[in-house]
């Protein structure tokens, strides 16, 4: 990606505006809340959620969390059953993220909960995050603001060491009191699942809901059956490296192509990598929903934001073992 200048602005009331005024541009503001630094994007727009994986060089398209000023905002993208409302009274605003069912109806990039149907929301408390959600007004999705693969950010000077040249703009709120991720409780099936341990304590969440199962700390490295962050796979086969549409075939395309009709999609007609990053999921979807066999997809490059399009594109063409 292109260098650019990273500012650092403080917590007052105009930092909070201009960091609000540049997440509703679509760009990226790194923020403080009590467990680590994030960075945000507005949730509700995919190419503004395509630019955090681009700025973190994360490798695959893994769900973020998406965060919201209170329980009456995360309510508008996420459906509460009584647990999860028992969880928000008591646990929110704090470092507790819950993975609910999307509503049907959410504005959400469909990206940030990387083509699945759920969703992760959390209510922030630290001042800083709860001053800039309001002021922003929208939902803001926000992994650590750091490099993949790097150590989660507490101090705004962390965050410029990791990302400095990757983002327009840190919002700097002094250090974080957590300092760890969030608690992360999946409560879309009949059992409270852990899907990884955090500021919240497993026992605190046991008084309130009674037994919860523990997951491994990684969520894709389960050590039970069942405890697998499921993947969006497509209903249809998917077929990679296509040069050629086969008869009943769907293609999903890339770059100048000048194959046209109600079964061809592409990602990106000028070659832009982020641009197909945030029409990946919605064009599988939409091509799923014709209900062809097979989605033929044109080779992708395996550069910047291409290597994540490949690795989930990877998984939706691997064998499948029937059962879904
Ligand atoms: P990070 O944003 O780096 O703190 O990581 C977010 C964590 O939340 C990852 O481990 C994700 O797998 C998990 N997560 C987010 N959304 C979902 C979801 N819809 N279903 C399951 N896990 C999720
Ligand atoms: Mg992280």
């Amino acid at each position: 990606m292109e260098p650019m200048k990273t500012e650092i602005v403080t917590d007052g009331p105009s930092g909070i505006a201009r960091a609000a005024e540049t997440l509703r541009a679509g760009r990226l503001v790194a923020f403080p809340t009590e467990t680590v630094y994030g960075l945000g994007a507005d949730a509700t727009n995919d190419r503004a959620v395509a630019a955090v994986f681009e700025a973190k060089g994360r490798p695959r398209f893994n769900p973020l969390i998406v965060h919201c000023a209170d329980t009456a905002a995360a309510e508008r993208i996420a459906l509460f059953d009584d647990r999860a409302h028992l969880v928000a009274e008591t646990l929110w605003p704090g470092p507790l993220t819950m993975v609910l069912p999307r509503r049907p109806d959410a504005k959400l990039s469909l990206l940030v909960s990387a083509g699945l149907d759920s969703v992760a929301v959390r209510v922030p408390e630290h001042p800083t995050a709860q001053r800039l959600l309001r002021a922003a007004g929208i939902p803001i999705a926000a992994p650590s603001a750091n490099r993949s693969g790097a150590v989660s950010p507490t101090t705004a000077q962390h965050v410029l060491e990791s990302l400095g040249g990757r983002l327009p703009l840190i919002l700097a709120g002094g250090r974080c009191s957590v300092g760890l991720e969030s608690t992360i409780l999946d409560l879309t099936g009949e059992r409270p699942l852990l899907l990884r341990p955090g500021g919240v304590t497993r026992e605190t969440l046991e008084s309130l809901l009674g037994p919860v199962a523990t997951s491994s700390g990684n969520p894709d490295k389960p050590n039970a059956p069942g405890q697998l962050v499921s993947h969006y796979a497509p209903g249809a086969r998917v077929r990679l490296n296509a040069t050629t549409v086969g008869p009943g075939e769907a293609l999903l395309t890339f770059g100048p192509d000048l194959r046209k009709g109600e079964t061809v999609l592409n990602l990106s007609e000028t070659g832009d990598l982020a641009e197909a990053a945030a029409n990946l999921f919605a064009y599988l979807r939409a091509l799923d929903r014709l209900g062809v066999k097979t989605i033929a997809v044109v080779s992708i490059p395996e550069e910047g934001l291409g290597a994540a399009i490949n690795d989930r594109l990877r998984r939706a063409a691997a064998p499948r073992d029937g059962s879904r």
